[in-house]
């Protein structure tokens, strides 16, 4: 028990391929029609998606979706977070259907920006928002005004790191401790160590090197690390990180994208964190495209005695459909009726049963897996320790077993957030839907580590 044999994850690959493509006829069809798309695919990453082509949805709604087959799903990812609040969410819907016929995008501000900007200050604890359509260009954004305030050329980015495609984040470390390029980095400006110093999760010691240099503008990061499996903050972490940045004159930037999971403020309330910058997106329109940042009002101040009205608009910050009265009005029905602070408890509740249920599972057949959970998000990983950092998490990975569980779980009804093996739950998600997953998921470890 608990070794993994690979020559029958092969063959038990080939019995859920045959399945996948028998119970997706359909989702086939339209995806060999696919002639003008490239790779056959709305968005590039999508060919990654297991089994021979991606599903297609028909249609989704709270914590399900159909596929155009009908086969039906408990999403567990959710489109990444976008659908953290649900699919389609009433409150979110009728808010934006009531917008849709009163004007769409404009250039100019509607009431309930206001609305948003006092919600988001109320969640977070920042006095001053903008907004943005995607998390990408809140990070962005970001980082350009910490470069203009402090007068500093670089920034400082964790080790497996996410942001978005933020061109300074594409950036690991070497084995000699040096900055390159992520090696799956497509066509970067300058090589990335020109704009940018990488230092692992969980080390204050790195982090204090790199800015003792007074070369850094910002410490972009997530407050736990969840897009290369969950790497959670070694107590006294975040307040060293804090202690430190202020010690060096260094902005904090914190990307609440994925932590939101944390509660309604995310791990900057949960915590007691205390960002110079905080960014926020994907889920808190309730899926229609919008993104945020927050300031403290020192930044704020900074940027208002900074930047010539003149220049405002070709400064390189902005977006001209950002803030427009529909993902305004959808930002503010789900703040104050979807993602509530009950909700988030019973959310964070089923995430805590989803992890049980999987670590029984690992516990029963003894596999060297580990189990964790930030909030209402958990996730499993391919080794029996918790990583402590980027590098040990994707140390971790394991792309034929990775691919192999998702396909199992998609062929029995069940989304899983690609590319590791993480689940979120929604406001809508079930105590149900929850129990299934544990019941597809023990057979599989049987099976696998039998
Ligand atoms: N920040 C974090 C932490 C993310 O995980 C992501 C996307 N996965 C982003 C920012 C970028 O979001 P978007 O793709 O919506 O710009």
């Amino acid at each position: 028990m608990g070794a993994l044999d690979r020559d029958r994850l092969r063959q038990l690959t080939r019995r859920e391929d045959a399945r996948f493509l028998a119970t997706h006829v359909r989702s086939g069809e339209l995806s060999r029609s696919a002639t003008h798309l490239l790779g056959g695919v709305p968005m590039s990453w999508m060919v990654k998606w297991p089994g021979a082509h991606p599903v297609y949805v028909e249609s989704a709604s709270g914590a399900h979706f159909t596929d155009v087959d009908g086969n039906s799903y408990v999403d567990l990812c959710l489109g990444d977070t976008g659908a953290m609040a649900g699919h389609s969410p009433a409150a979110t819907m009728a808010a934006v259907r009531a917008q849709l016929d009163r004007g769409i995008t404009t250039m100019l501000p509607s009431a309930a920006a206001l609305d948003v900007s006092a919600e988001l200050a109320r969640h977070f604890g920042l006095p001053s928002w903008q907004f943005t359509l995607t998390a990408t260009d809140a990070n962005r954004h970001a980082l350009r005004y910490a470069r203009a305030l402090t007068g500093r050329g670089k920034v400082v980015v964790h080790d497996w790191c996410y942001h978005g495609s933020v061109d300074e984040t594409f950036a690991v470390l070497d084995g000699s401790g040096a900055t390159i390029d992520r090696p799956s980095s497509i066509g970067p400006a300058v090589p990335v160590g020109v704009t940018t110093v990488v230092v692992e999760f969980n080390d204050l010691a790195g982090l204090e090197t790199a800015l003792a240099t007074g070369e850094i503008a910002a410490v972009l990061m997530e407050p736990a690390l969840t897009n290369i499996g969950i790497v959670l903050p070694d107590p006294g972490y975040l307040a060293g990180v804090r202690e430190l940045t202020r010690k060096y004159g260094t902005l904090l930037i914190i990307d609440e994208t994925h932590t939101l999971c944390a509660g309604p403020g995310g791990s900057t309330a949960a915590e007691g964190l205390e960002p110079d910058v905080l960014v926020v997106g994907k889920s808190i329109g309730g899926g229609i495209p919008c993104a945020a940042f927050g300031l403290s009002a020192e930044v704020a101040a900074r940027i208002e005695r900074l930047v010539r009205l003149e220049d405002i608009d070709v400064g390189g910050i902005g977006g001209t459909l950002a803030g427009n009265p529909l993902s305004s009005a959808a930002m503010a029905a789900t703040l104050r009726e979807v993602l509530t602070d009950d909700a988030f408890g019973r959310m964070t509740d089923l995430a805590v049963r989803w992890t049980a249920g999987v670590q029984a599972a690992i516990d029963e057949v003894g596999a060297p897996w580990h189990v964790t959970r930030l909030g209402c998000r958990a996730e499993y990983g391919f080794s029996r320790d918790l990583p402590r950092n980027g590098a040990e998490a994707a140390a971790s990975d394991d792309f034929e077993l990775q691919q192999y569980v998702h396909l199992y779980a998609l062929n029995r009804g069940f989304l899983l957030t690609p590319f590791h093996n993480m689940a979120l739950m929604c406001p809508a998600t079930t105590g149900a839907d929850v129990d299934a997953h544990t019941e597809m998921f023990g057979p599989m470890m049987q099976e696998l580590f039998a």
